[in-house]
Order: structure tokens, then sequence, then C-alpha cells
């Protein structure tokens, strides 16, 4: 390709060779797709009313979409009609590696096949151009006992390319503690391992993710940043945090997030320090745990600070999205989509807002995609030639 021809910075960020660390296969069911498999089901949605269910602001609305939208992949093939049209997404963005995350933990609740899903998708993977390797991810809100079922099958069906085990869902349902027996299990048998953590959590979850389950990769982790000793670790160990900004916004957790600035704030500017912020009846900032075995029930929603802070006239802006501030810090990121039709966002959307309103330079956003393929957990000579491709392919941008 000439070099005139990607030189403006959407061209540049169109052709960055790149890599998706945090993407949930079921979240790439857009709406298109979701009609389609209704129809498949002999149901005919309205247009209408998936357009409403997309419209989530909240984590409660999130999980209820999630919920809805996955209860119409019921067969092995739908899983691959979903699995076709999100790799040549990918293959559109110039993404040239996935690790895929699949919800095991949802299959396994709604009795389907695993093994027969599981057979389909690594068929149609195994026929695209974009490299895919899998993550089986247990729904914390569920229970240990039914993430040992999930980490069990990930483990049975590593040989056609499950490489790690993720535990995903409602982080303030149970502890990670409830969970070291089934993390312990997926390290001997050399699964890596992943949590979602200080996404709508405080930084605590992110340090028991990283101290007693393991994790290896945080998914989302945005609550480091109100922890200097945290990012320290993390800097230290080279634990990254998958950054998904437009997925914060939409599911509130940058609106908590600002919230707990705001409070952190207001207790520092005040004499009284803590006892300045007296507890307010229904804007409780804690959500109540879900019921286990409840059918992927997300919390109920209620008047939370971080809703009310969504909903009012101080709604945050992707402006106000921490990722620049972990990038001049020094704290491992990468970048990603989490489930990107149901956030109405692409991997690409995700550089161009990195680019665009948080500020990130080329040579930032160069490194964040060479950090996709460096974090990856990929076999080391696999990882070099793609690092080694990477490399070769932006020595065209003129980045200087
Ligand atoms: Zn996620």
């Amino acid at each position: 390709m000439a070099l005139r021809q990607i030189q403006s910075a959407a061209s540049i960020l169109t052709h960055l060779p790149k890599a998706e660390l945090h993407l949930h296969l079921e979240g790439c069911l857009t709406p298109a797709l979701l009609l389609q498999l209704a129809r498949r089901h002999g149901e005919i949605l309205s247009p209408e009313e998936v357009s409403r269910r997309y419209q989530t602001r909240t984590f409660p609305e999130f999980l209820e979409l999630f919920k809805w939208a996955t209860s119409y992949l019921r067969e092995p093939s739908d899983y691959a009609h979903l699995a076709a049209h999100t790799f040549r997404e990918l293959q559109n963005q110039t993404c040239l590696y996935s690790e895929m995350t699949l919800s095991v933990g949802v299959m396994l609740l709604r009795k389907q096949d695993v093994e027969a899903n599981f057979a389909a998708l690594a068929e149609s993977a195994e026929k695209q151009s974009v490299r895919v390797n899998w993550i089986f991810d247990a729904v914390r809100q569920f229970g240990p006992q039914k993430a040992m079922d999930v980490a069990r099958l990930a483990v049975q069906m590593k040989s056609r390319g499950v490489m790690a085990f993720g535990l995903g869902g409602d982080e303030e349902s149970l502890p990670a503690s409830d969970f070291r027996k089934v993390f312990d299990y997926a390290a001997s048998e050399n699964l890596h391992r992943l949590a979602h953590a200080g996404e709508t959590g405080g930084p605590q979850n992110i340090c028991d993710a990283v101290e007693i389950l393991g994790a290896e990769r945080i998914g989302h982790g945005i609550a480091a940043i109100h922890d200097e000793k945290l990012m320290d670790l993390l800097i230290a160990r080279q634990i990254p945090l998958e950054i998904c900004p437009t997925s914060n916004l939409r599911t509130g957790a940058l609106a908590k997030l600002l919230a707990r600035n705001l409070e952190s704030r207001q207790r520092a500017a005040s004499p009284l320090g803590d006892r300045s912020l007296p507890a307010q009846p229904g804007l409780s900032p804690d959500i109540p745990p879900s019921e286990i075995n409840d059918v992927l029930a997300p919390v109920a929603p209620h008047p939370t600070r971080e809703n009310v802070y969504a909903a009012g006239s101080n709604q945050p802006r992707i402006e106000d999205h921490p990722l620049a501030k972990f990038v001049a810090r020094g704290v491992p990121v990468t970048l990603a989509s989490d489930d990107p039709a149901m956030f109405g966002t692409t991997l690409l959307a995700e550089y161009s807002l990195a680019s665009n309103k948080m500020g990130l330079t080329p040579r930032q956003l160069v490194s964040l995609a060479e950090a996709s393929f460096r974090h990856a957990f990929l076999p080391a000579a696999e990882k070099q030639s793609f690092l080694d491709n990477f490399r070769s392919s932006i020595s065209q941008f003129n980045l200087h």
C-alpha cells in the first residue's frame, strides 16, 4: 500500500494492525442479526423493541439486554452464524488476532450442548483469516460450582483453541475468595486466567483478582485510577487493564467512577472528613448481591448514586474516561470494545475516540495497538511473529 494513501489519521487507525483481547462473542449480536435469529426460531420481533432494549445506560440494564439477546442463541448454527459475522467485522478493521470470550456459564444455564456449540465456532474460526483463541467465561453470580463446570469444559477443549478461563458477570455479587479453587485448578491445567474487576466495583476487587485469583489480565479495572499502590503493582507485574471506554459509558461504570472522584474530592475539601457525607437513604452506592442461581439476574435497578449521576445533568462524557491518565502513568493497558454491538461501537471506533476525544497522540495509539499483541496469551514464537509483522507494517506510517 502506498505511503501517501494511508497518511490521514483515520486511515492510519484503520490500517494499524490490531488485536482485540476483550471481546464477548455474544456482545457482537447486532440488532439486525438478532432479528434474523428470532425469525429463524419462529418469532417476529419489532425493530423498535430491539432498538429500545439496546439503549442501555446502567449495568443492570446491560445485563438485562445480554440475558434477553443471548436467549436467541439456541443452536450451534446460531453461534456459527454470529461468529462468521464477527470475524468479517474484525477483518474489516485490520484486527488480525482476537481472544474471544464465550459465555459458557450462560450456555450451561440454558442446558445447551457446549461441545456442539464450540465445535461449530471452532470450525467457523478455522476458515477465517483472523486468528482466534477462546476464553471460556463463568458468571460470577452463579457461584463457584458452576464456575468449576466452565473451567472443566475449558480444559476439555484446550486442544481446539481454548486458552483461558475468565470470570465475568456481577463483580459485586460474590467475593474473589469463593473462586480461588477454580482459578487454582485452571492454573494447574495451564490455562491462562482473567477476571472482570474494578469495572463497577472498587480497586480492592482488582487487588483480589490479582492476589487471590492470580488473574493475568483485568477486564476493565478502571477503579485502579483511585489507588496509586495498585497502579504500581500493575506496572511492576505488567498486568494490563483491558480498557473499553464506550462500554464504561454505556453501563454507567464511568458515571460511578466519576461519582467516586466527586465524593473523594468532597471528603478532602471538608474539615469534617467522611462525617460530612451523611448516609442518604435510597442513594446507597452499594448494589445488593444478586441471588445465586437466579437466572442471569442483574441486581435490581434502584436509584444508586451513580444512576442518579448518569441520569442527571452531569452525565459523564467519554472525555472524562481515565484511559489517558493510565497511559501517562505507565499502567499497562489494551484497548477493546467489550460488547460492541450492544454498545454501538467497534474496535476502530474505540481507537478513534482515544485519538479524538481522549487526546492520545499517534505514537500512543501505535503503542496501544502494539500492546494488544504484546499482552496476548499466544505462544512466544507466534506472538513474536505478530509483533514483527506489526513493526514492519507501521514503518510505512509517518508518525513524526
Ligand atoms: Zn467484558
